[in-house]
């Protein structure tokens, strides 16, 4: 069997530069890296046919066997996450599931290499030229058979999905030179284990195989950019966006979707996404006829809309964005991105929310501020009038006084004082009861106040006694107006309430104008304006002592 050894070696040699040519060609990535340690593990077994032709040493020939079928082994598994990284799932694969998938692999790895009491293989005669398979041997089969299912299914469905021709092309490709591999490695099983007795022994149908299947990958890799760089990194860099991104031919019909997307939504590559139905059941915030009319006009224009939906209890707010794709002026497909602005969303509504607590917290204190101002003005209103009768008191009529009278001497300007007491008043008490009393100081109060100017100010002086100043008047116009005042009190009737009974009352006055005087006389004005006030009451008591209801001037 001398052609048989060198055949092996040639076919290895063959393998070997394939691979040194792949490695040295392209741009390592992940995918390469899966493909190389497939590759790599393909070389053991052409390798190990050719060691096990140079030795008649049953020890060596039992290794070199030994290590060509671990190496067969392992590529059911490698094949497998070549497939996974081929379909667009490399994220399923982490440091658990890479060990779930491989482990049946490593056991059968380790009971071929240990070859337990020759559970694997045995020589048949004196060395391992011609040897027998034991179950180790039949469960590696299997074991082969089934990442092949696997891969194949999930190619399948890849393909299926995969809307992309030359995404799909990539994955036929893959499938082709698996089957390649796989008829072969079958075929040498059934012609050399299965029937071995009936046939003479057909070397490297295996070595063939693999380099058959070798060569159609290294050519399909060349032809459709299977390890393409950019569209591995396209795909990689569109997963990690945090924006749902959906590219959709011109029938709508999904080709492409990312990570986020799929989070978002149960739609994926191949179906149809209608945006009307999408938008239907959520909650759009205005416009959806004029973001339908952009999207589906024609020509198509880039259209966004804000919608809200529930998901697991939050609301999120997502803008959806449509952009058409066209070239040489026809829709030829659409990309739709899906960004979540719900945080921001929420930002803003907590903004708003502080900002409305704020408005009305500022209107509960412009309305404080003006029922105090009202309240002030009140307490003003009240420290200066006297609540009975609504005219100034006394303490506020001596404090106008004490700056006008003054004004009056300085730019010698004329004024006039009037003091008066309703005259046997007590009576009234006594006859009609304080209520009554209280109403005649009323109305009192009023028909002086009728008489009078609009400048003069009236004080309650005390009890029923008033004051009242008059700017700008002489002596002539003060007893004038004096005599005015006395008659109307005297002429007005009062009610008593009592079966219309009425009361009638005159007051005593005290006159004192002021027509001029000297300011050097005066220092004080506080004692000018007592001195002022003694000369009235005094002109007040001569008017009662004369008899009531008359008018005195004082001196
Ligand atoms: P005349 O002045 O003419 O000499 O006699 P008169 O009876 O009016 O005497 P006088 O002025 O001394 O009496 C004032 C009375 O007025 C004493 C007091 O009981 C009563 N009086 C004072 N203030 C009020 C008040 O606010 N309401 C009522 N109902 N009575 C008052
Ligand atoms: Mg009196
Ligand atoms: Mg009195």
């Amino acid at each position: 069997m001398e052609y048989a050894l060198w055949l092996d070696f040639g076919l290895f040699l063959v393998t070997s530069a394939l691979f040194v040519y792949v490695f040295m060609s392209s741009t390592i990535t992940r995918l390469h890296k899966v493909y190389l340690t497939f590759h790599a593990c393909l070389l053991l077994w052409p390798l190990s046919q050719f060691a096990v032709e140079t030795t008649d040493d049953p020890f060596y020939q039992s290794f070199y066997l030994k290590i060509g079928f671990a190496g067969i082994s392992v590529v059911g598994v490698a094949w497998t996450i070549f497939a996974i990284f081929l379909s667009g799932s490399s994220y399923v694969l982490n440091r658990r599931s890479m060990t779930a998938l491989a482990i049946p692999t490593i056991a059968v790895v380790i009971l071929i290499l240990l070859n337990p009491s020759g559970l694997f293989m045995k020589p048949v005669g004196t060395d391992y030229a011609e040897r027998e398979y034991g179950p180790i041997f039949w469960i590696m089969v299997a074991i082969q058979f089934i990442y092949v299912v696997l891969s194949s299914a999930l190619f399948m469905r890849t393909s299926r999905h995969s809307a992309a021709p030359r995404h799909r092309r990539q994955v036929q490709m893959a499938v082709t030179g698996m089957v390649i591999l796989a008829v072969f490695a079958l075929g040498d099983t059934f012609v050399n284990v299965v029937i071995d007795k009936q046939l003479p022994t057909i070397s490297g149908l295996t070595s063939f195989g693999i380099m058959f299947s070798v060569i159609y990958f290294v050519i399909a890799i060349r032809r459709y950019g299977v390890f393409d760089v950019v569209r591995i990194a396209q795909v990689n860099v569109v997963d990690s966006m945090s924006t749902g991104v959906a590219v959709l031919d011109e029938h709508d019909v999904v080709l492409e979707t990312n990570r986020v997307f799929r989070r978002l939504f149960d739609i994926r590559t191949g179906d149809r996404l209608r945006i009307e139905t999408l938008l239907e059941p959520l909650d759009v915030e205005g416009g959806v006829d004029s973001f339908l009319q952009a999207y589906r006009g024609n020509p198509p224009r880039p259209a966004q809309i804000e919608v809200t939906f529930k998901d697991n209890d939050t609301f999120r707010h997502v803008i959806i964005h449509g952009e058409p794709i066209e070239a040489h002026g026809v829709l030829i497909g659409r990309v739709l991105t899906f960004q979540d602005v719900s945080e921001l969303r929420s930002l803003v509504e907590s903004s708003y929310r502080q900002n409305e607590a704020l408005q009305q917290r500022n209107r509960e204190l412009v309305e404080m501020q003006a029922e105090l101002y009202a309240m002030n003005q009140q307490l003003e209103r009240m420290a200066i009038t006297d609540s009975l009768t609504g005219c100034y008191n006394r303490r506020y009529l001596m404090q106008q006084l004490e700056h006008e009278i003054m004004t009056n001497i300085r730019y010698n300007i004329p004024f006039a004082i009037f003091l008066f007491d309703i005259d046997l008043f007590k009576s009234i008490n006594d006859i009609h009861g304080h209520l009554i009393g209280d109403e005649v100081i009323k109305h009192t109060a009023d028909t002086v106040r009728r008489c009078l100017r609009r400048t003069d100010i009236v004080a309650r002086y005390g009890g029923e006694e008033f004051t009242v100043y008059l700017p700008h008047t002489n002596r002539t116009q003060a007893l004038m107006l004096a005599e005015r005042v006395r008659q109307a009190v005297s002429s007005s009737e009062i009610s008593t309430g009592a079966s219309g009974r009425t009361v009638q009352v005159t007051i005593s006055m005290g006159v004192l104008a002021v027509e001029e005087s000297n300011p050097d006389r005066i220092d004080d004005p506080k004692e000018y304006l007592r001195e002022l006030f003694s000369r009235v009451d005094a002109a007040l008591y001569r008017a009662k002592n004369g008899g009531r209801n008359r008018i005195v001037a004082a001196d």
